[in-house]
């Protein structure tokens, strides 16, 4: 049986975590201020993990009790982190570029011609795989940006 794909709400103090988890093809919620009883019951309501660096937090009830289930972040460093959350829930890295860093809405694949007047030249040159993020309109492509994360996150 398929394990289901994790989805993810990060605590106020994770929030470049999320980023590269979105980065990584994972649903994983940010909001720049959310009060703690409000992230849990988001994280109960959405079957979310909750990732966060704040101890108490993991000391309430829903969470002791594994109605929710949350990480505890160890390290500052954003890869560690991410070290952390795919050991603890045993992920693989599988997909990049399936979500949009910004929103973490799921992208689209884009043809070359409808997204050419907006790359820069270099861009259009060298790739010719593109996807658009269908709230915020931003274009990704697979360039060196990827290329450099996906070195970073060999050691996973
Ligand atoms: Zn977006």
């Amino acid at each position: 049986m398929a394990v289901m794909k994790p989805r993810f709400l990060a605590d106020c103090n994770v929030g470049r975590l999320a980023r590269w988890l979105r980065a990584l093809g994972y649903d994983a919620s940010y909001h720049t201020r959310i009060g703690d009883a409000e992230l849990v019951r988001e994280a109960a309501a959405e079957s979310r993990v909750v990732l966060t660096r704040d101890r108490d937090l993991t000391k309430r009830r829903v969470i002791q009790s594994g109605v929710v289930r949350a990480i505890l972040i160890r390290d500052d460093d954003v890869t560690k982190q991410l070290r952390q959350v795919f050991a603890e829930l045993g992920l693989e890295l599988k997909e990049a570029l399936t979500r949009c860093i910004e929103c973490n809405s799921e992208l689209q694949p884009r043809v070359p011609s409808t997204v050419a007047e907006r790359v820069p030249p270099y861009v259009r040159m060298t790739q010719s795989r593109y996807s658009e993020c269908p709230d915020c309109g931003r274009i990704y492509w697979a360039g060196t940006h990827w290329q450099r994360m996906r070195e970073v996150l060999a050691g996973l």
